[in-house]
């Protein structure tokens, strides 16, 4: 399975929201029409969309035992506002919690988040710990102390830097 395997079910969205920002170039694909659609934004929703994903990345680095890269607004003030409700399978009863008329992103995400919490999943879901990078990735180290997107790009480059200050 390759490092950058998607995260398990609803927490891939979750996922991709994050990371539609790359913090090292400044590119946002929720500028772009083409970056949008996939969420089901438009230019109007584009900019609640970038607070939630701002929130999210909060809670990202938390998982990892970071403070936040900057002043969000928190997540659970943004969550608060989703309207959910409860569906049951008439086939064998299992429940979940499901955004009301398939909702807006806002309420596709507050659902994913409970998905993940229910499944065990939403702390493994983290943000990478090199400054420059803080994207998202899911966490599929035995023990769930990983600390980056990448061992090969982000690891790497830790490692490097480390290895730099030990010599000098
Ligand atoms: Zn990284």
């Amino acid at each position: 399975m390759s490092e950058r395997a998607d995260p398990p079910g609803r927490l891939a969205l979750v996922q991709a929201l994050v990371n539609t920002l790359d913090l090292e170039t400044g590119g946002d694909a929720l500028d772009t029409p083409q970056g949008r659609a996939p969420f089901g934004l438009t230019e109007d929703t584009a900019g609640p969309a970038r607070e939630l994903r701002e929130s999210l990345r909060a809670a990202l680095l938390a998982h990892a035992g970071h403070s936040p890269h900057r002043a969000v607004t928190p997540l659970g003030e943004l969550l608060a506002r989703a309207p959910l409700v409860v569906t049951v399978d008439p086939a064998d009863g299992s429940a979940a919690l499901a955004p009301v008329d398939d909702g807006p992103l806002l309420s596709r995400v507050a659902a994913a988040v409970a998905e993940g919490v229910t499944a065990g999943t939403w702390g493994r879901l983290k943000a990478c710990e090199a400054p420059t990078c803080h994207w998202a990735y899911y966490d599929r180290s035995p023990a769930g102390r990983g600390r980056w997107c990448s061992m090969q790009v982000c690891g790497a480059r830790a490692k490097m830097r480390r290895y730099r200050a030990k010599e000098a």
